[in-house]
C-alpha cells in the first residue's frame, strides 16, 4: 500500500499529538480514527440512543457525515456540519465511544470510511485497529504505548489546556477501564500487530519519539 503509516496504542499514549506531526513532517493526511468513535458516541448521547440498541447504534454510525479539516495546526472534526471537536474530547464522549466501537454494528460502518480516507496513500492514521484490521498492508506499523500514570497525566494536561475540567484519578481510572474494554472486545480488540514496532514512549518528550517515528517512517519509505 502506498505510504501508509498505521499508529496504534492504549488511550493517552501520545498517538494523535504524535499521528500529526507526523503528518505534518511528512505533508501527509492525518485520519484521526478515534475522532469518528466519537463522533457517533457524541451522536448517541445527543439522542439518548440506549447504549445495548446496537442496530441504532449502527445506523447513527452509517448515517454520520464525519468530516476532518486541518486548521491552524488543529486538526478540526465536523459531525453533520458542525463543529465537535471540543464536545468530543469530554470525558462522558470517551467511555461512551469505548462502548460504541465495541460493537460490530458500528464499525461495519466506520471502517470502510477509514479505507477510504486512506485510498489514496500518503496517510497516518491512528487508532486501535489500523495495523490490525483496517489496514494491514500499512507500509509502516508503530505501536505506541507509555505507562498507566504517565499516559494519565498527559491526558490530564491535554484535558487542562482545552480549558475542560479534569481531574487526575479519574481520567486515570476512565484510562485503565477503556484500556480494558478496549483489549478485552471481541471485535478488533486492540492488540499490536505482529510487524508493528512496539515503542514505549514513558519518559521521553514529544520530540524524542517524533525523532524516533520519524526514522521508522523514512526506513519504511
Ligand atoms: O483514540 P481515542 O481515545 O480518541 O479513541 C476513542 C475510543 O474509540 C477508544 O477508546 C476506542 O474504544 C475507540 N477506537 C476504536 N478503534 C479505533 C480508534 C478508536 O475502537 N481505530
Amino acid at each position: 500500500m502506498k505510504s501508509i503509516i498505521a499508529i496504534d496504542g492504549p488511550a493517552g499514549a501520545g498517538k494523535s499529538t504524535i499521528a500529526k506531526s507526523l503528518a505534518e513532517a511528512l505533508n501527509y493526511l492525518y485520519i484521526d480514527t478515534g475522532a469518528m468513535y466519537r463522533a457517533v458516541a457524541y451522536q448517541a448521547l445527543q439522542q439518548q440512543a440506549p447504549l445495548d440498541d446496537a442496530e441504532r447504534l449502527g445506523q447513527l454510525a452509517a448515517q454520520a457525515n464525519i468530516d476532518m479539516r486541518a486548521e491552524n495546526g488543529e486538526n478540526r472534526i465536523l459531525l453533520n456540519g458542525y463543529d465537535v471537536t471540543k464536545e468530543i474530547r469530554l470525558p462522558q464522549v470517551s467511555a461512551v465511544a469505548s462502548a460504541v466501537s465495541a460493537l460490530p454494528q458500528v464499525r461495519e460502518q466506520l471502517v470502510p470510511k477509514q479505507r477510504e480516507l486512506a485510498a489514496r496513500g500518503r496517510a497516518v492514521l491512528d487508532g486501535r485497529d489500523i495495523g490490525t484490521v483496517v489496514l494491514p498492508q500499512a507500509d509502516c506499523k508503530i505501536y505506541l504505548t507509555a505507562s498507566l500514570d504517565e499516559r494519565a497525566e498527559r491526558r490530564y494536561k491535554e484535558l487542562l489546556a482545552r480549558g475542560l475540567e479534569a481531574d487526575l484519578a479519574e481520567v486515570r481510572r476512565d484510562i485503565e477501564q477503556r484500556d480494558y474494554q478496549d483489549t478485552h472486545r471481541e471485535t478488533s480488540p486492540l492488540r499490536q500487530a505482529d510487524d508493528a514496532v512496539y515503542l514505549d514512549t514513558t519518559g521521553l518528550s514529544i520530540e524524542q519519539v517524533l525523532a524516533k517515528v520519524l526514522q521508522l517512517a523514512e526506513a519504511a519509505e
